[in-house]
């Protein structure tokens, strides 16, 4: 596993020294599409997503960070590992064969390595429902959003994991056979809310928006913590990914990226990211989802098997097909770059990655809490 993380480490931080080295973040809605190569190292090339940042700045700050997600992604890998073997025999899901199916693992993935921690990584299959708690930090009347635009990104993220977005229909014969339904859903209650009032125009990415004493809000334990507020530079939203402090743990996305356009009126939204997905690709981060690209060039991996290589983000809205690393994109993936519009789904291997954390010994298996 060692390698692993020395190549996330770089890579990581190879994101942060871009991300610094750009300070004309905030035009790129307005900029015309361009070539794919041109646009990394772009202005605009990080605006989208600042998670790798914040991965780089918390691996910095915590060198246990990187042991703990060492930890997770022997179990990740150890879950697939075994699905796949099911998969191959044909088996249910109770018929799990440990030791089955490993050493397929992608080039710089390391396999299992030596954490051990027993037999109970199957997924009983069943639909996991996360509680979902909202943190509104508001500098004005208009960044203080409604209930009812904080309802259409629930509406979103509940379509959007459960494939039931009808823009699915928009994939590309090559991809669609991949399409994966999570069977992951959030429920979200008016009372799980808090709404404050704030002097500070724009929170940066150092969490203090999570922290009261910083003039933020607390991570309620036991949900998806979710805070909505201006980050600045551009930044759309970041996510923490499995394995960091419990106080930080959630999703950080800017007012007006935060629901759908297309499910109400009067919403605070900015067009193309007004459709919320936003809110589905960092809630795919929290759910250890990697970019389509893995972060590097054609040799980096996501650590999904199916999600073709590529080496880099895509913008704006691709045609199909955008060829990259000798192979089609999956451009329309939530965990690319693109408009809202342009990016309608999740593929298999992606579901399985993130179903692994559920399982018992996984980081989120205490919101698992349907039995089988
Ligand atoms: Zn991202």
């Amino acid at each position: 596993m060692k390698p692993l993380y020395k190549a996330l480490f770089v890579a990581a931080s190879m994101t942060f020294v871009v991300a610094c080295s750009e300070n004309h973040l905030n035009d790129e809605a307005m900029q015309p599409q361009k070539t794919s190569s041109a646009r990394i190292g772009q202005p605009g090339g990080e605006d989208r997503c600042a998670t790798m940042k914040v991965l780089s700045d918390k691996l910095a700050e915590n060198p246990g960070l990187a042991r703990s997600m060492e930890a997770i992604e022997a179990h990740t890998q150890r879950f697939i590992a075994m699905e796949k073997g099911n998969n191959g025999i044909q088996k249910s899901d109770n018929n799990q064969k440990p030791g089955n199916g490993g050493g397929d693992g992608k080039p710089g993935n390391g396999g299992g390595g030596g954490d051990t921690g027993g037999g109970g990584t199957t997924d009983p299959a069943v639909t996991i429902t996360i509680p979902v708690y909202v943190h509104v930090i508001y500098n004005n009347s208009q960044q203080n959003i409604s209930n009812a635009q904080i309802q259409s990104q629930i509406d979103v993220l509940n379509k959007d994991f459960r494939a039931q977005n009808n823009d699915k229909n928009s994939t590309p014969s090559e991809f669609a056979p991949l399409i994966a339904d999570f069977n992951i859903q959030y429920s979200w209650n008016t009372g799980d809310l808090i709404r404050k009032a704030s002097s500070k125009s724009s929170w940066g990415t150092n969490d203090a928006v999570k922290n009261r004493k910083r003039g933020g809000s607390d991570a309620v334990a036991g949900y998806l913590n979710i805070w909505v507020c201006n980050i600045g530079g551009g930044i759309l939203g970041y996510a923490q990914f499995p394995g960091g402090s419990v106080s930080t743990d959630g999703i950080v996305i800017g007012p007006e990226y935060f629901g759908s356009s297309a499910l109400g009126s009067n919403f605070y939204l900015s067009a193309p990211y007004d459709l919320g997905r936003t809110a589905t690709h960092e809630v795919g981060h929290w759910l250890n989802l990697r970019h389509i690209w893995g972060d590097g060039g054609c040799g980096v991996d996501d650590y999904v098997a199916d999600t073709p290589m590529s080496d880099g983000p895509n913008y704006g809205c691709p045609t199909y097909p955008t060829v990259r690393c000798s192979s089609n994109d999956m451009t329309m993936n939530y965990m690319d770059y693109t408009y809202d519009g342009c990016m309608y789904m999740f593929s298999t291997g992606q579901k399985s990655r993130s179903r692994a954390i559920f399982t018992p010994g996984g980081p989120r298996a205490d919101f698992a809490t349907v039995t089988p």
